[in-house]
């Protein structure tokens, strides 16, 4: 066992973003407790503390390489497990903006797996570490400080399975992973410190996910995700382990998606593109409809605070969560951890200071594309800058010339993995390539279910 220069840290809620920093921790700390409300089910199961379980998780390409750094071989061993493995490029139809992708072979990897596998998966790794273990069926209710409050020195908690009675745990950095409902502003105000600004933009989604039997697909098609702002209705289908296809509908500001069978198939119709009801019309349910409200994105401004204890953190989604339809929650928490490693190696000097800062230009870019993608709904409430409207009509046109270009397919695949910042879109040289694509080309009619594919529909 190497030294480390820590003695002991414990983290706030063991799901992705949880179970990722003690996976950090762990290089630096000679102990790492994660305390977790819920009891731990079997790999692949749901619980009640990730009611988001039910419903489609993608992995983006640069979530899926800070995992596999922080796990190595884990893509494998999911593809043992189940995980359908196919390039994204190739094996996705996406229709966004009004047009579909073109797709082609770029030799890139996919991951497409429930969320239960991946994050039991994970933390089967997490609690495999010699210097990591989880306490269940543990409720934080609060932190304890040094008499003169600048520092966290441990937090008090309530074991529900015991006598009622609160304990404490020391820890020399502690770290809140408990998600959007985190409660650290109010522990922090019971401190004497200032809450965070909180921005939130109102998008009043409503999600609806289901299972269906998967049948082997002339096509290979892996994923279908089909979006077309200014309409409010969008759906995606994801191949899962077990030969299963998820499949989340959602609709904006009240136009929510079904729970009723019939009317989730009718609302699947209804989407812009046919190609999810193509599929699932006559397919096999392997589960009912499961309903999931999404009512904001919402931001901690965490790094604007002027005061802030020594020995603690917040990270994941207790910082930022973005509406899912952009699947960013997993990866931004992934990215998180990889910052948190890297501080760690500086020392714990202004840790939070260093953290948050680097936390915030990280999340700065998927905030601007979920709000940005967001506020082209029409009832979305928020400011609309130049540069965003200019965006939204450009994103429009390249979104045509995807029909036709790989370079433009991958150029967006980038920015929309938070492989690149949203700028790259704007380099002259990709702009050029969206001018003279859609010169060359006409605009694709709207797809009916007539126009599909053979063996889809
Ligand atoms: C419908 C939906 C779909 C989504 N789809 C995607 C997607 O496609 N891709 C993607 O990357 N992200 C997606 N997300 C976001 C993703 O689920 C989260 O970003 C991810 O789980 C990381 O969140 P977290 O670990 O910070 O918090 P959470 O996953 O919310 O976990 C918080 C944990 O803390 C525990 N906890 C809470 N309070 C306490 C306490 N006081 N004491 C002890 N334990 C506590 C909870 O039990 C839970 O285990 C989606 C979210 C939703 C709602």
């Amino acid at each position: 066992v190497t030294e480390k220069s820590y003695s002991h840290a414990v983290v706030i809620g063991g799901s992705i973003a949880g179970l990722l920093a003690a996976r950090a921790l762990a290089d630096h700390f000679a102990e790492v407790t994660i305390l977790e409300r819920d009891c731990f089910p079997a790999i692949g199961q749901n619980r009640k503390g990730v009611p988001q379980g039910h419903h489609t998780h993608a992995l983006l390409s640069s979530g899926q390489q800070a995992l596999e750094h922080f796990f190595p071989g884990l893509t494998a061993e999911l593809a043992v497990q189940g995980a359908v493995v196919a390039d994204p490029l190739l094996a996705a139809r996406r229709y966004l903006g009004g047009y579909y992708h073109c797709q082609f072979e770029s030799g890139l990897q996919g991951l497409y797996l429930s969320r239960p596998l991946l994050e039991g998966q994970v933390r089967r790794r997490v609690l495999a570490l010699p210097n990591v273990r989880a306490m269940e069926n543990c409720d934080v209710v609060g932190l304890v400080a040094s008499e003169d409050q600048q520092r966290i020195t441990g937090i008090r908690l309530l074991h529900r399975s015991g006598d009622g009675a609160e304990k404490t745990l020391k820890a020399e950095l502690a770290i809140d992973a408990s998600g959007r409902g985190s409660r650290s502003p109010q522990w922090l105000t019971a401190l004497g410190y200032d809450k965070p600004t909180e921005e939130r933009v109102h998008i009043g989604m409503g999600y609806v996910s289901r299972y269906y039997r998967r049948n082997p697909d002339p096509q290979g098609t892996a994923l279908v995700s089909i979006s077309a702002p200014p309409q409010t209705r969008m759906g995606v289908l994801a191949a899962q382990e077990g030969e299963r296809w998820i499949v989340s509908l959602a609709g904006y500001l009240g136009d929510y998606a079904p729970t009723d069978p019939d009317a989730f198939l009718e609302f699947a119709r209804t989407l812009p593109a046919p190609d999810i009801y193509a599929i699932i019309k006559d397919a096999e349910p392997l589960s009912d409809p499961v309903p999931a409200r999404f009512p904001a994105n919402t931001r901690r401004r965490y790094e604007q605070l002027k005061h802030f204890p020594e020995g603690y953190l917040v990270l994941g989604d207790a910082i930022c969560s973005f509406n899912p339809v952009y699947g960013q929650g997993m990866t931004v928490a992934a990215l998180e951890a990889q910052v948190l490693h890297e501080l760690l190696q500086q020392g714990q000097h202004r840790l939070a200071q260093r953290f948050f800062r680097r936390a915030s230009t990280l999340v700065d870019n998927p905030w601007d594309i979920a709000v940005g993608g967001d506020l082209r709904i029409a009832g979305v409430v928020g400011k609309r800058s130049p540069l965003q409207r200019l965006m939204a009509r450009y994103l429009d046109r390249l979104h045509r010339a995807a029909q036709h270009d790989p370079k433009v397919v991958m150029a967006f695949g980038k920015v929309v993995g938070l492989r690149a910042p949203s700028k790259s879109l704007l380099q002259p040289s990709l702009v050029w390539r969206v001018l003279v694509t859609n010169r060359q080309s006409p605009p694709a009619p709207r797809p009916t279910i007539d126009s599909m594919p053979k063996e889809a529909s």
